[in-house]
């Protein structure tokens, strides 16, 4: 058995735990990076969109050097009704120009590359390492065991993702529940840039992120779509106990979702290279566990269940990042931090009064309707404006308002506006 000692041991390689290693080992902190997977990334999937303000926290221009595959210049909403689709396209071929915004990743290599930031600041990566469990003294936390190994730390640092093996162990929260996470499926599918370029209206560099509400029937939940170079990221989040509710298998909606002929079209002709499944935390800052600390020990990242979803915006690797930076900022200053250094920190990184910002918005996704009749309501009543059929039209607001009849009524309408007002 080694009984091997550090100043700050991390578990996961994620963006959370990569940040934290970087920004301690680069002050000289004795850091030790663990990560089960054979590589950083090997196991992570995400949709791809990184709000690239975060690695500019962590140290101004490094967004500069990351592995970053699209500026995202094109901000597009699908809205679906089975084979009809109607897309709201907002571009600025400015956004993101010489500031740091949201640029397209890839988990692996974008992974890969933070952990060997940390490796080249001076921390110790180790990957094919899962932390096993936590060691206690006197009720404190001051290492972890890796199967029959010992490595004790002055703090252990949990970056080990939205089903945090290590929080649970430290008695900081239960299970995760179901209530409180989306399942994502997600899909990578090869293209050549001048396909996807054509196909999606940018130049090499520029990017399209496209979410997709009403392509999941009626579950709360939605679509993604992200160029990459190279490749296209295609993805689908679903509440999971509405999921199992429904009864279809969660690949048979995403099988729909690909064969919609307004996505169908944006992927023809790709080879599919990676699938993968993850949870991801959904309820934001109501589903932030009430300690986040004990003594010789903080919690960051989707362990911490920092994630921000406003169906528009989905946020969870940026928050990750900034996290990682709160904790080692707490460690640098404290030593062994107790837990209010690191709440402080994320108060004046803007974490937490972020998600307060947004600790409404997933009464949102409370509107069922969202989820089938709004996007329906939308498809027909474009599909009557465009129409011309050689016909006297009916009257237009009438017209209208009998589609409107079809999918809610007034009061269903009334109810739903009320809430969602109420949400934001
Ligand atoms: C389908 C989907 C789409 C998403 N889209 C986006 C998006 O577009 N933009 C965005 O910002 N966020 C998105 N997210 C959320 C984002 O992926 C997470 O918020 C982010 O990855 C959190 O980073 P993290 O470092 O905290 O955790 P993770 O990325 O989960 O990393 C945790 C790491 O810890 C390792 N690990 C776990 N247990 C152990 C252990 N016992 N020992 C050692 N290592 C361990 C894991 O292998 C992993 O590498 C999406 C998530 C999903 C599922």
């Amino acid at each position: 058995m080694s009984d091997d000692s550090f100043d700050v041991i991390v578990a996961g390689a994620g963006p959370a735990g990569s940040a934290c290693a970087y920004a301690l080992a680069r002050e000289g902190k004795n850091v030790l990076l663990l990560e089960r997977g054979d590589s950083a990334g090997a196991k992570n999937v995400s949709g791809g969109r990184l709000y690239t303000y975060a690695l500019e926290l962590l140290e101004p221009g490094m967004y500069l050097r990351a592995p970053l595959q699209r500026r995202i210049v094109r901000e597009q909403v699908m809205l679906v009704e089975g084979r009809r689709a109607t897309t709201l396209d907002a571009a600025d071929p400015a956004w993101g120009e010489g500031v740091p915004q949201s640029h397209s990743v890839v988990r692996a290599s974008l992974d890969e590359w933070f952990a060997s930031e940390a490796e080249g600041a001076g921390a110790v990566f180790a990957s094919g390492m899962r932390v096993d469990g936590l060691i206690e003294e006197n009720g404190r936390i001051v290492g972890i065991r890796v199967g029959e190994d010992e490595m004790r730390a002055g703090v252990v640092v949990a970056a080990d993702g939205v089903n945090s093996l290590l929080a649970q162990q430290a008695g900081l929260f239960p299970d995760v529940e179901a209530r409180a996470v989306g399942v994502g499926v997600k899909e990578t599918i090869e293209l050549p840039d001048s396909v996807i370029n054509a196909r999606f209206g940018v130049s090499n560099e520029e990017g399209v992120a496209r979410v997709a509400i009403g392509c999941t029937e009626g579950i709360s939940g939605g679509g993604f779509l992200y160029t990459n170079k190279g490749s296209l990221s295609l993805g689908i989040v679903f509440n999971p106990e509405q999921a199992a509710a429904n009864g279809r298998q969660i690949q048979e909606i995403f099988q729909d979702f690909k064969e919609q002929p307004g996505i169908a079209a944006l992927i023809d002709g790709g080879t599919s290279v990676e699938y993968g499944a993850h949870l991801v935390p959904e309820i934001g800052y109501h589903g932030i566990p009430k300690r986040l600390h004990r003594e010789g020990m903080l919690v960051i990242g989707d362990a911490a269940q920092f994630g921000i979803n406003t169906g528009l915006v989905i946020r969870g690797m940026d928050l990750a990042i900034v996290s990682g930076l709160a904790a080692a900022r707490a460690i640098l200053k404290e030593g062994t931090p107790t837990g209010p250094a690191y709440m402080a920190e994320l108060e004046e990184l803007a974490l937490l009064p972020t998600m307060r910002a947004y600790a409404e918005f997933h009464g949102i996704f409370g509107i069922s309707r969202i989820f089938r009749e709004y996007p329906a309501l939308a498809n027909q009543a474009l599909g009557f404006l465009f129409n011309v059929d050689g016909k006297v039209p009916p009257p237009m607001l009438k017209k209208l308002l009998s589609v409107v009849k079809e999918n809610v009524t007034f009061r269903q309408l009334a109810a739903d506006a009320w809430k969602g007002y109420r949400s934001v």
